[in-house]
C-alpha cells in the first residue's frame, strides 16, 4: 500500500492553519489574532512576536530553514525574497534560530527592480511588505528546501499599493461595508460579515520537455509563434473529457497531493477540449484566499510537470488553431452565517433581495463593462479572446432563461409573479433515474454567465492573477450596492421603493444582457447597436483604468487613488510593449537562425537531386522543380518579411515608453509578426520533417 493517500492526513499539513494556531498558542495570544484576522483590529506587537515564535517552531519542525515574504508584484508572478531563521553565531559557535514579530510583521525587500509605474523612483526604492494575516502561511518544500512563505501585501514608502493583493483586501473591505447595509434594509441584522467567495478554474496544457526545449518561441515567450496545423485538431472533441492517459494520471495524483498539503482544495480535474489541454478546479473560498490558492496552484501545475518530463504551459494561446486556456472565475457573495446572496431560490420573482442584488449587478456591469473588460486583459489573452472559443472582447450577461423571463414580466408589466421551472427530464431507461433538469440551461460563449448561484467571469487568462477581476467585480459592485442604499434607507414605502428601484434598473441596464451565442459575428454588429464597449486588444483595454468614471469609482471606495491607477496603465503599457518586443525579436532569432537555414538546405538538396537525376536520362522532374519553386518563392517571403519586422523592432526604442510606445507594438510589430508566420507555416507544410528545425504542432499536442 506504498502509494495509499490519507487525504485528511495529508489535507493543510503544512499550512499554518486555524487548527494549529489553536493548538500551539496560548489562549489570549490566539485570541487576539482571531480578532485581528476576522475584524480587522491592530495586532500589537507583544501578540506578534508570540505568533511569530510559534510560527517559527512550527515551520522548524516541518523541515522549513528559511522565511520568506511571499508577495505579487504587478509582474503578475509571485515573488520573495528568502532569509534563514538563524542569528549571529553565540560565543559557543552556534547559531540559535529566531524569528521576530517585527520580522513576521513588516519586510523591506529591495523594490527597486519591480515595476511600480513612475511610483518610486529608483532612487526612492523602498517597499515595504505587511503581513496578511488573513491568509495562511505554508511551508513549501522544494529544491531550496524547506521555506516558510508568510503571505504579504506589498507598498511604497508613501504607501501606494505596488501588489495585486492590496487593492483585493480593500475591494473586500467595500463590499463588506455596502452589502451589510443592503442586508439590513431587507431586516437581516444578524450577518456580521459578507465576503466575495470565488472558485477559480484553471486551465493549462502539458507538453513533453524534451521537444519543448526545441521551441525557442516556447522558452521564451511561452506559446508558439510559428506552427502549421496537425492533420488532426480538436475537430472529433474526442479529448474533451476523455480518459486521462496514464502519464498525465500520475501527474495529476502528484498535484492534487501537493496542492492539499498547502490547503489547497483541488478538487475537479478533467482533459479539456484541446489536445494535450487539462483542467484543475479547486473549492471555492474566500477571494483573498482564492487568490493567494491560485497562484500557490500554478506554481505546483509547473512543478510537479518538471518532475515528470514535461511542461506545463499557462499561456492564453500556446497553439494558434487550438483552443486556448482561461480562468473561469466563480464569483458570489457570502456571510459570515452562510447566506449566499446570489441564491434566487426556487422562486426567483418573489426573492426581492435577490433581484435587487442581481439588478445591481446589471447596472454594475453595464456601467463599468470597459473596467471590466481591462481586468481581463493580459498580452496572451489578446490571442484568445475573440477566438470563437472563448469569450468575444465585449462585457454582456447571461442570465438564463428563467430569470431573463422574470425581469422581462417586471420590465412590461412592472411586477413578477411567476418563475419558469425546470421541467422533469424523463431518460427513457426504467433502471436511470429521472431528474429534474436546472430551470435554465448552459451558455458557455458568455462572459459574464449566472450559473446557479453565483456568476462566472469566464473571460481572465489562465496565465494572470484573479486579483484584477475581482478587485472590479467586488468594487463596481459595492458603488451598485452603495447608491441603491443611499435611496432605499430614505424611503418611506421601503416594498415600494425597492420594487420600483428593481424595475428601473432591469429597464434601464437591459442592454448588457445576451443570452445569444456570443461567439457568432452578429453578435458584434448587436453590441455596437447597443452602444457596449468593444475592446478588441489589451492596448484599447488600458485607458478604462484612468477614465473618470474609474477614478471616482476606485476612489470613492478607497481601493485606487488616481495615481496608483494611472501607475497601474503605465505599467500595463510597459509589460504589453515589453511582450511584443520579446515575440518579435524570438520570430527574427528563429527565422534567422533555424528556418531560413533549413529551407535553404532542402532547396539545395532539392536542387542537387534535380540534377543528379537529370544526369541519369531524360526523366520528368517538373514534380521537384515545382517543390522548388514553392519552396523558393517562400522562402523569399520570409526573408522579406523578416526584414520589415527587423526594420520596426528597430524602431521600438525611438517610441517613449507607456501608451505611445505599446500602440506602436500593437499596430506595426503585431501584423508584421502574422506576415512573417503566414509564409513559415507554409513552408512546414512543404520541407521534409527530417529537415524542419523544431517539433510541429503535432509533436507537441498529440504524444506528450
Ligand atoms: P460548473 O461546472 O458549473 O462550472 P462547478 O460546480 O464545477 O461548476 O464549479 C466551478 C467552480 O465554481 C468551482 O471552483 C466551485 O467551487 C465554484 N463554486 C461553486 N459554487 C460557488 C459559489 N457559490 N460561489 C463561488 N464559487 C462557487
Ligand atoms: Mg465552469
Amino acid at each position: 500500500m506504498g502509494d495509499y493517500v490519507n487525504v485528511k492526513e495529508l489535507f493543510g499539513c503544512d499550512v499554518f492553519n486555524d487548527s494549529v494556531m489553536q493548538e500551539r498558542l496560548p489562549k489570549k495570544v490566539y485570541k487576539e489574532l482571531k480578532k485581528t484576522i476576522e475584524e480587522g483590529k491592530e495586532l500589537s506587537m507583544e501578540v506578534a512576536d508570540v505568533v511569530a515564535h510559534e510560527m517559527k517552531e512550527w515551520a522548524i519542525e516541518k523541515g522549513a530553514t528559511h522565511y520568506s515574504h511571499w508577495f505579487q508584484p504587478l509582474t503578475g508572478v509571485t515573488a520573495e525574497k528568502h532569509d534563514a531563521f538563524i542569528t549571529a553565531p553565540m560565543e559557543n559557535g552556534k547559531v540559535l534560530q529566531s524569528f521576530s514579530g517585527k520580522e513576521l510583521i513588516k519586510g523591506e525587500p529591495d523594490a527597486s527592480s519591480f515595476p511600480s509605474g513612475g511610483l518610486r523612483a529608483t532612487f526612492e526604492a523602498r517597499g515595504y511588505t505587511t503581513w496578511d494575516c488573513t491568509s495562511p502561511a505554508f511551508v513549501r518544500h522544494d529544491a531550496a528546501g524547506g521555506t516558510l512563505c508568510i503571505p504579504t501585501a506589498f507598498c511604497s514608502y508613501t504607501g501606494e499599493a505596488l501588489d495585486q493583493k492590496t487593492p483585493l483586501l480593500r475591494s473586500m473591505e467595500a463590499i463588506n461595508t455596502q452589502a451589510l447595509r443592503l442586508l439590513r434594509l431587507f431586516g437581516n441584522t444578524t450577518s456580521r460579515r459578507v465576503t466575495p467567495s470565488v472558485g477559480a478554474e484553471q486551465e493549462y496544457f502539458l507538453v513533453d520537455k524534451e521537444k519543448y526545449m526545441q521551441r525557442k518561441d516556447l522558452v521564451y515567450t511561452g506559446r508558439t509563434l510559428f506552427g502549421a496545423m496537425p492533420p488532426k485538431g480538436q475537430e472529433m472533441d474526442d479529448h474533451y473529457f476523455g480518459t486521462i492517459r496514464q502519464r498525465v494520471s500520475a501527474y495529476m495524483k502528484e498535484v492534487n497531493e501537493e496542492c492539499w498539503k498547502l490547503g489547497v482544495t483541488a478538487k475537479t480535474q478533467h482533459n479539456e477540449v484541446a489536445p494535450a489541454q487539462h483542467e484543475l478546479a479547486p473549492i471555492y473560498a474566500p477571494v483573498n484566499i482564492a487568490a493567494d490558492h491560485n497562484q500557490i496552484m500554478m506554481r505546483i501545475l509547473k512543478k510537479v510537470a518538471s518532475r515528470h518530463g514535461m511542461r506545463c504551459l499557462l499561456h492564453e494561446k500556446p497553439f494558434a488553431g487550438l483552443n486556448g486556456s482561461g480562468k473561469h472565475n466563480n464569483w458570489s457573495l457570502t456571510t459570515d452565517d452562510g447566506i449566499n446572496l446570489l441564491e434566487p431560490g426556487k422562486t426567483p420573482h418573489e426573492n426581492i433581495q435577490f433581484l435587487l442584488v442581481l439588478t445591481c449587478i446589471l447596472k454594475a456591469v453595464d456601467k463599468h463593462a470597459d473596467l471590466l473588460r481591462e481586468s481581463a486583459a493580459d498580452v496572451g489573452n489578446d490571442q484568445r479572446l475573440g477566438g470563437h472559443e472563448a469569450p468575444p472582447a465585449v462585457i454582456s450577461v447571461f442570465l438564463g432563461e428563467q430569470l431573463e423571463d422574470v425581469l422581462e414580466q417586471l420590465i412590461s408589466t412592472g411586477t413578477a409573479t411567476r418563475s419558469k421551472t425546470g421541467e422533469k427530464l424523463a431518460t427513457g431507461v426504467k433502471t436511470l433515474p429521472d431528474f429534474m433538469k436546472d430551470a435554465t440551461d448552459r451558455n458557455r460563449t458568455s462572459p459574464f454567465a449566472f450559473t446557479g448561484n453565483k456568476f462566472e467571469f469566464r473571460m481572465v487568462g489562465s496565465k494572470d492573477s484573479i486579483s484584477a477581476c475581482n478587485v472590479v467585480l467586488n468594487t463596481i459592485t459595492a458603488e451598485a450596492f452603495k447608491e441603491a442604499c443611499d435611496i432605499l434607507e430614505k424611503a418611506e414605502d421601503f416594498d415600494l421603493a425597492v420594487h420600483d428601484l428593481i424595475k428601473k434598473y432591469a429597464t434601464e441596464h437591459q442592454r448588457i444582457v445576451f443570452n445569444g451565442n456570443g461567439y457568432a459575428p452578429e453578435w458584434e454588429k448587436e453590441a455596437r447597436r447597443r452602444g457596449l464597449p468593444i475592446l478588441p486588444s489589451m492596448v484599447d483595454a488600458i485607458p478604462a483604468l484612468t477614465t473618470d468614471k474609474a477614478v471616482e469609482l476606485f476612489g470613492e471606495f478607497g481601493v485606487f487613488t488616481k495615481t496608483e491607477l494611472e501607475s497601474r496603465a503605465e505599467i500595463q503599457y510597459e509589460i504589453y510593449a515589453k511582450a511584443i518586443n520579446i515575440e518579435a525579436k524570438t520570430m527574427i532569432d528563429m527565422a534567422t537562425k533555424q528556418i531560413i537555414p533549413a529551407v535553404i538546405k532542402y532547396t539545395t538538396v532539392l536542387a542537387e537531386s534535380i540534377n543528379q537525376v537529370k544526369a541519369v536520362g531524360p526523366i520528368d522532374v517538373s514534380v521537384q522543380m515545382d517543390l522548388l519553386k514553392k519552396a523558393s518563392k517562400l522562402l523569399k517571403e520570409v526573408n522579406s518579411a523578416m526584414n520589415k519586422l527587423s526594420k520596426l523592432v528597430d524602431q521600438v526604442e525611438a517610441h517613449p515608453e507607456g501608451r505611445e510606445r505599446a500602440v506602436f507594438c500593437r499596430e506595426k510589430l503585431v501584423p508584421a509578426m502574422e506576415k512573417l508566420r503566414q509564409p513559415v507555416d507554409e513552408l512546414e507544410m512543404l520541407v521534409d520533417k527530417e529537415m524542419w528545425p523544431m517539433p510541429s504542432y503535432g509533436d507537441l499536442v498529440f504524444e506528450p
